[in-house]
């Protein structure tokens, strides 16, 4: 039966590209994505945000590792539902997360990814009552036409990342280029 086998092979295709605890798209399939959009030969433009929460591991220390998925899970759903359909989230790492913007310059990008960074302080976390207060280092890179090697892209969204995490967190670094 060509129709089951199919459906098969989609569902196992979409296994392959999710992260199995928030649901959102994986390393795998970023990575993927960032592969297709360096090999375009036309013009290309995207932003590259590495999101890594501040101060995580406090979290999983004083209310427990459940707690710390929950947060997790809540943090991806909130940027899944902030972002273009066009645009890709996934999660990359334990409390790591990259949003690519395609078509999007960094002047355009730079308005949107800091209302995702105000939203991460409002999100509405509660734990035993007591509301949780969430913060963000965000480092951003522009994707150009001259990018070819997807991961020079994200060395330099991470040396931004690092950069805002030395810099004293909750902060939002674009990289020299
Ligand atoms: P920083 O502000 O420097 O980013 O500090 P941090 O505490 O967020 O960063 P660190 O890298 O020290 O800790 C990340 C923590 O994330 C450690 C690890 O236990 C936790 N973690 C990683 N994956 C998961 C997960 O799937 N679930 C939970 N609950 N915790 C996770
Ligand atoms: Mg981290
Ligand atoms: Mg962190």
């Amino acid at each position: 039966n060509i129709t089951a086998a199919k459906q098969i092979e989609m569902q196992l295709t979409e296994l392959s590209q999710t992260d199995e605890l928030t649901k959102i798209y994986n390393r795998r399939y970023l990575m993927q994505r960032l592969r297709q959009l360096v090999k375009k030969t036309d013009e290309k433009y995207a932003v590259l945000a590495l999101f890594d929460i501040d101060f995580f591991k406090p979290i999983n220390d004083t209310h427990g590792h459940d707690a710390g998925d929950d947060v997790l899970v809540k943090f991806a759903q909130f940027l899944r539902d902030n972002i273009r359909t066009s645009d890709v989230v996934a999660r990359t790492g334990g409390e790591e997360f990259v949003v690519l913007m395609f078509d999007t310059k960094i002047d355009q990008a730079l308005p949107i990814l800091q209302n995702l960074m105000h939203g991460i302080r409002q999100l509405p976390l509660y734990i035993n009552g007591n509301q949780l207060r969430l913060t963000t280092t965000i480092g951003v890179t522009e994707v150009l036409p001259s990018d070819h090697d997807t991961n020079a892209i994200l060395v330099r969204a991470d040396r931004a990342l690092y950069q805002g995490k030395n810099d004293g967190r909750d902060q939002l670094v674009v990289a020299d280029h």
